[in-house]
């Protein structure tokens, strides 16, 4: 069987080459030639030893995934479904801004969460991607969008196309940390895609044990998927919260900062109409970050408008109410974003990747299927013991 070399980060490369027997610093020229160059083939990598070159075509390949589709939004961004064997595909999305090129790479096939308002949650979970499928979504988008920016009949020039990752896809990237974190060194490698990491983020919906493990194996940025101010909402909106409740993600957040390459940590927040969007939750929540008497856990909020789908039940709310909720916020001095919606026509906004999914976990069955309420803010304002 042959081994695919999206699998390996810089020191996975160096030791399969030295198991051929080979020095370990023709592993960088080789690691050049796939992540710097989107090389496909060991031929067309001229300055590798020819005993190289011939020893890896037996054992190894570069193995991109399948392209199934590609969808091109309004506003440019693209959305690619990429074939990953048994039933099941997942989505990637670039989104193409004026400063910087921003690719969403998926961790898993669905995801064992199953936040009520997510698309991909509300489909169940298949199994974890590879490292080689996490690294393939950026090897294929970086070498891709490089031919394509190229003039007519010349060769791309190597400038960088996507400047920041968001592992915001498909699945929880936390609940696949095995492969997670050597992907994540592939993107900051300066041999590979050099990228900082401050522009490479993992988004949680609070994996508080691995969120202690990444400070110490891989800080990048992280974004805390919170979406509630108290424990009882959360619970109910993301179910991981039962067992890693509200005041125990924030102290792990502050244990983050230590580490972290930002000094802050972005909270999401989807606004859901009715659910989680009143002034009274606006209230609890800038409670929850600054509590009184004692150092809250340095943040920004970054609100995003709950994007339907069909199954969901819920509702977006309103853009005056989204405004207002930021508003109170600001006026509390907590830095907070609306995120744009990108890509909409095409779904390929936040919560809206769904890729194909063979469910292996029933959620659909196991799933409490009761309609959600409005709920009220809870009267006590407790924050978290940090
Ligand atoms: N599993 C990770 C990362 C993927 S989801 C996490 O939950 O953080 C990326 C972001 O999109 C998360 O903040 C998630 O809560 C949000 N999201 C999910 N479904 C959404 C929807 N329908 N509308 C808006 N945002 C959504
Ligand atoms: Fe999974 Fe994140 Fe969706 Fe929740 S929001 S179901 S954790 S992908």
């Amino acid at each position: 069987m042959t081994v695919n070399l999206l699998e390996f980060d810089s020191e996975g490369l160096a030791s399969f080459c030295e198991g051929l027997g080979e020095k370990r610093f023709r592993a960088t020229q080789l690691f050049r030639w796939i992540h710097q160059r989107g090389a496909t083939g060991f031929d067309e990598m001229s300055d590798l030893a020819k005993s190289l070159r011939d020893k890896l075509s037996g054992v190894a390949e570069i193995k991109a995934l399948p392209v199934i589709s590609e969808q091109v939004a309004s506003d440019g961004t693209i959305k690619w479904l990429f074939d990953v064997g048994g039933g099941d595909a997942v989505e990637t999305v670039y989104i193409p801004e004026v400063d910087r090129g921003t690719l969403c790479i998926s961790s898993q096939a669905g995801c064992a969460v199953g936040c009520r308002f997510c698309s991909t949650g509300h489909q169940g979970f298949s199994r974890n991607l590879s490292t080689a499928e996490i690294v393939a979504q950026l090897w294929y988008a970086e070498h891709e969008l490089r031919r394509r920016a190229a003039p007519v009949g010349g060769a791309a020039d190597g400038t960088r196309v996507i400047s920041n990752v968001v592992m915001m896809g498909m699945g929880e990237p936390l609940q696949n940390y095995g492969a997670l974190v050597p992907a994540l060194r592939v993107m900051l490698d300066d041999h590979a895609y050099g990228l900082s990491r401050r522009r490479v983020t993992v988004s949680t919906s609070g994996v508080v044990p691995m969120i202690d493990r990444l400070r110490d194996d891989c800080p990048v940025a992280l974004a805390v998927s919170l979406h509630a101010p108290n424990d009882a909402l959360r619970s109910d909106l993301v179910p991981l919260n039962r067992k890693y409740p509200i005041d125990e993600l924030l102290q792990a957040c502050t244990r983050y900062l230590e580490k972290a390459p930002r000094d802050f940590i972005t909270f999401e927040y989807c606004m859901l109409d009715g659910v989680n969007d009143t002034a009274e939750h606006a209230r609890e929540l800038i409670a929850l970050v600054q509590p009184a008497g004692r150092e809250g856990v340095s943040c920004k909020l970054n609100l995003i408008p709950f994007n339907p789908f069909p199954e969901s039940g819920l509702k977006r709310s309103a853009p005056d109410r989204v405004q207002a909720f930021a508003h109170r916020l600001q006026e509390a001095g907590i830095v907070t974003t609306v995120r744009k919606t990108r890509g909409d026509d095409i779904a390929a906004a936040c919560g809206q990747l769904a890729g194909e999914v063979q469910d292996r976990t029933r959620v659909e069955t196991r799933r409490v299927r009761a309609p959600i309420r409005s709920q009220p803010a809870a009267p006590a304002l407790q924050g978290p013991r940090v």
